[in-house]
């Protein structure tokens, strides 16, 4: 069995501020990737006893090369660097047969969540698929949808989980931390943490192997909403083949392939950078 790996940093198990997460504040941000690296290693071990074969773990988080290769447990391959193409999604196809989302985080729309944001916090104020508000997760499960590979196993705040769960019927969870604000939360003890993510992976990969993990089911045609943060923002998101403003602040990408819908928004993402002041 393969598994593919997206892991961001904001839902690990003690961190709890920018300084952590980013790359140039000397022993914040090493902390902060030594707590990554401890729960990202969890879940491969996890999913190697429980049948994984070939695990890929694509980087997701900010410059996306935020641990040492040499230290990735069971031999995992790494996706990493910027600017890729499918971005948060980059290197999943239909060869797997299980998603994992580890260290993820609450959406910018949704209740406090540490560090909560979606795709870009300067650009971004919300999303929607087919109506509902989603976090990184419901978007990126529109590309899981598309390869027909299941999101199996999810880690993060309890935030994290309430918002992925309508994508991932029968996935494992692991809540790592209980948010209090955007910047702060009671974290379970990085040992404990790394556990039960251990064993959660585990029972995920059992339970695909039983085939009762769900599919995110997304109906087609399928809508992504977006809401900027600006008016000028959502004017320079329509430049984007496939993106119709919707409202001063919001834009559409609608249609029947979910991967084309993501890859507009990823282009959206790309462009809106620089209107964002990033
Ligand atoms: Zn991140």
């Amino acid at each position: 069995m393969k598994v593919w790996m997206s892991i961001d940093m904001e839902g690990v198990a003690g961190v709890v501020d920018w300084d952590q997460c980013r790359p140039g504040n000397g022993a914040s941000y090493e902390l902060g990737c030594d707590l990554l690296l401890g729960e990202v290693n969890a879940a491969i071990e996890g999913a190697i006893a429980g049948g994984a074969t070939e695990v890929v773990v694509n980087d997701s988080h900010s410059r996306m090369a935020n641990l040492d290769p040499r230290a990735l447990a069971g031999g995992a391959q790494y996706i990493s660097g910027r600017h890729k193409p499918r971005y948060m999604m980059e290197g999943l196809d239909e060869s797997f047969d299980a998603v994992f989302f580890v260290g993820y985080h609450g959406s910018i729309s949704g209740r406090p969540s540490t560090m909560s944001h979606t795709y870009n916090p300067e650009v971004f104020s919300g999303a929607k698929v087919n109506g509902t508000y989603v976090g990184e997760s419901g978007i990126n499960a529109l590309v899981s949808d598309h390869f027909k590979v299941p999101i199996a196993f999810v880690s993060g705040d309890e935030v994290t989980w309430e918002e992925t769960a309508p994508f991932a019927a029968g996935a494992v969870n692991v809540v790592t931390k209980q948010s209090i604000t955007r910047a702060s939360a009671k974290n379970l003890h990085p040992t404990e943490s790394c556990r039960r993510i251990r064993e959660g992976a585990r029972e995920a990969m059992e339970r695909v192997s039983k085939g009762s993990v769900e599919l995110p089911q997304i109906a087609r045609p399928a809508t992504l909403d977006l809401e900027f943060q600006t008016g000028d923002i959502a004017d320079i998101a329509t430049w984007v083949r496939g993106v119709d403003r919707t409202a001063e602040r919001g834009a559409r990408i609608e249609g029947t392939d979910l991967l084309n819908i993501f890859t507009s928004f990823v282009a959206v993402t790309y462009i809106t950078r620089q209107a964002g002041g990033r």
